[in-house]
């Protein structure tokens, strides 16, 4: 039977193709990719099927029905179940007596009267915290929920999200992103690209550079993000963005898989995009496409005519060479993910970059991802706000409005926001602002948080436990290859029932500001094996609040990790002083010892703690606490102000006026 590939059959049969797979699946074949080959019969039983579509019209609406009664019965179901929870209320960390007004249904005035009864004086448009909150909800019958991270934003638009929903969903521009190996042509490839595919006359091209641009090929437009390089698109995810679509993984054919083409792939990934090979600079004499497939495939990247389903294509930026193609299967495979946006409405997107200059301000370049973004639009954005004052498109012209994928710069901004941030258009700038105010403040508490939200080998076992957790995930980095396999091998046999041990990538060299990013935003740990971190490394692992770790030894690095997935890591201990005492008598009890007849100063002491004499500044005695009375009997221990019988383990030179200090060793989390 002749073969046809998927995206073939759908331009013959003039459909688009989602229509093509739908089709597809609807007569019992299911297809990977745009790229995949099917049986070139297919179309004369998928023509068979639409002429019978009346019944499959009926078929349909049956199914339509059901599924529309499933839905309401459901509905109905959970207005039930809200009724009789009516009484739990969700607040941010910390929120306006306003705002808590509005979320407890009350007046501003009854809840301003609660807090004075409970000895605080606010306004209207003071901030309260949680606790203070929780307590004025208790006494209107309210149990309060914190809500959760980084939602103050995504809940207060959560309805604006919903209304622009309701309205049809067009296709729009996929994103694009270049990565791969140093010198393998990645600046050169947009270059190129950027060069000949900018419509001719529009002010002279492409002449500043905004973060990301728009070129126009076959009459269909492509976004590309014009930062070349893993950091940036790490540093966007690990702020929970996902903006780009498709990941264009450039390798040179003369050079073949390398360090970073494997970062790449690792990243692309571990986010879970499509990738597609730009095998580059095959003008060059002597390179070797099958060299680049086989190294890919050992990658478990298999290109199509290695039997697989990646589209890989041979280019060169320099001759131009395989550039249209690319761009055509980049259009195929954003028309197989059928990529949609709202195009009205308030807009909602991402920052790509951003920078504070001298002469205009705060400059951000943003991504319009949903909605129609215009001048004067009051935003919002992490802890910045403010009114759009001026917007230029990616050719430097002033523009007053943007749609789903167009990339702009905007002026206007109250603080210079993070890559990765996700802009809202707010009712007002007032609005924009007060939410402003509230991320900032939950900010800070949240920084306190962060630490608990990441893995770390300390907590996992108690997060496999709670099943918060069921794949540790690992980056590795180490000296050479070898150590890399060795420990990758050894560390996935320590999968479980319960969690899965994942490596998502290995590296030879020290970490990298990159690989704790990528760590970040994966939650994953990383493990350095006769390696160490560069001091951005390190900085961004306390920052991000990721686990890092460097051994010397193989054994010792997969033991921690055995004995964190099995709970039975070594527990840390610190010293805690829990009390002071001066002895003031002392009894000689024969077959006992000396007992020091003592008033405790400070804390307490507890049976069998640790303590150290002092006597007249000096040391001279550290070790346990023998015996602890009060007068003949043995007790648990004894409080600051109360006197007490003190014997020491060993030693029984002790004189009055000693200082006796006690303490515990306390686990402390690592
Ligand atoms: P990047 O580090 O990945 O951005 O790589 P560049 O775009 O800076 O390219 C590195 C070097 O390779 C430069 O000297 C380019 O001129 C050269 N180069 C890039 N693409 C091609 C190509 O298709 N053919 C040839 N012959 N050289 C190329």
């Amino acid at each position: 039977m002749e073969k046809i590939r998927v995206y073939e059959l759908a331009k013959k049969m003039n459909m688009t193709i989602g229509e093509i797979k739908d089709n597809l699946k609807k007569i019992g074949v299911e297809v990977k990719s745009h790229m995949s080959n099917v049986d070139s019969d297919l179309e004369v039983k998928i023509r068979e099927r639409i002429s019978n579509s009346t019944d499959v019209k009926e078929e349909e609406e049956i199914q339509e029905t059901i599924e529309k009664t499933q839905k309401t019965n459901k509905k109905n179901k959970n207005k039930l179940d809200i009724n009789e929870e009516m009484d739990i209320v969700e607040i941010p960390a910390n929120l306006t007596i306003k705002e808590l007004s509005v979320a407890l249904d009350r007046k501003v005035n009854e809840i301003i009267k609660m807090l004075m009864m409970e000895g605080t004086l606010a306004t209207i448009n003071d901030t309260i915290n949680f606790e203070d909150a929780t307590k004025i909800a208790e006494r209107f019958n309210f149990i309060t929920e914190m809500l959760p991270e980084e939602d103050i934003l995504g809940k207060e638009f959560a309805k604006i999200d919903d209304e622009r929903k309701a309205v049809t969903k067009q296709k729009r521009p996929p994103v694009v992103v270049v990565m791969g190996h140093v010198d393998h042509g990645k600046t050169s490839l947009l270059d190129y690209i950027r060069n000949s595919k900018v419509t001719k006359g529009e002010a002279g091209g492409i002449t500043q550079h905004i973060g990301a641009y728009t070129i126009e090929s076959n009459g269909e437009k492509i976004t590309f993000l014009d930062t070349p390089g893993h950091a940036a698109f790490t540093q966007m995810r690990s702020r929970g963005a996902s903006i780009t679509d498709i990941v264009v993984i450039v390798v040179a054919a003369d050079d073949g898989v390398m360090p970073q083409t494997l970062e790449a792939i690792d990243h692309a990934k571990a986010a879970g995009v499509t990738i597609i090979v730009a095998i580059n600079k095959i003008d060059k004499p002597g390179c070797n496409l099958d060299k680049v497939k086989k190294e890919l495939a050992e990658r478990e990247l298999l290109v199509e005519d290695w039997g697989g389903d990646v589209v890989a294509v041979p280019v060169s930026a320099h001759t131009g060479e395989g550039v249209d193609h690319l761009l055509e299967m980049i259009q195929l495979t954003a028309s197989l993910e059928t990529l949609e946006a709202e195009k009205q409405g308030k807009a909602k997107g991402t920052v790509i970059e951003s920078a504070l200059d001298k002469r205009r301000g705060t400059v951000a370049t943003v991504l319009v991802q949903n909605g129609i973004l215009k001048l004067g639009d009051p935003i919002v954005v992490g802890e910045s706000h403010g009114k759009v004052r001026a917007m230029i498109d990616d050719k430097g012209i002033r523009v007053n409005s943007a749609g789903p994928s167009m990339p702009v710069e905007i002026l206007g901004l109250s603080k210079v926001p993070n890559a990765g941030e996700v802009f809202y258009v707010a009712k007002n700038e007032k609005h924009a602002r007060q939410l402003a105010e509230s991320v900032e403040a939950k900010g800070r508490v949240d920084m306190l948080n962060a630490s608990q939200h990441k893995v770390s080998l300390d907590d996992l076992f108690d997060k496999i436990q709670q099943g918060e957790v069921k794949e540790l995930k690992i980056v590795i980095k180490a000296d050479v290859q070898g150590s890399i396999e060795a420990i990758k091998t050894s560390l996935e046999k320590l999968s479980n029932e319960e969690v899965r041990v994942n490596i998502i990538h290995g590296g030879v060299g020290a970490i990298s500001k990159t690989d704790v990013m990528l760590a970040s935003a994966s939650n994953a740990i990383i493990i350095g094996f006769n390696v160490s971190p560069d001091v951005n490394a390190q900085s961004e692992a306390e920052i991000e609040k990721v686990d890092l770790r460097v051994y010397n030894v193989i054994y010792n690095a997969i033991d921690d990790v055995k004995r964190a997935v099995t709970g039975m890591l070594e527990p840390i201990y610190e010293e805690k002083i829990i009390g002071t005492a001066e002895i003031r008598q002392l009894f000689k009890a024969s077959g006992v010892g000396t007992i020091g007849g003592s008033f405790v100063m400070t804390g307490k002491l507890v049976r069998n703690c640790g303590v150290r004499i002092t006597r007249e500044g000096k040391l001279i005695y550290e070790g346990k606490l023998g015996a602890l009375k009060r007068f003949k009997d043995d007790v648990k221990e004894v409080a600051k102000g109360y006197d007490c019988g003190l014997l020491f383990e060993n030693f029984n030179d002790i004189k009055e006026l000693d200082v006796v200090e006690g303490y515990i060793m306390e686990e402390i989390k690592r």
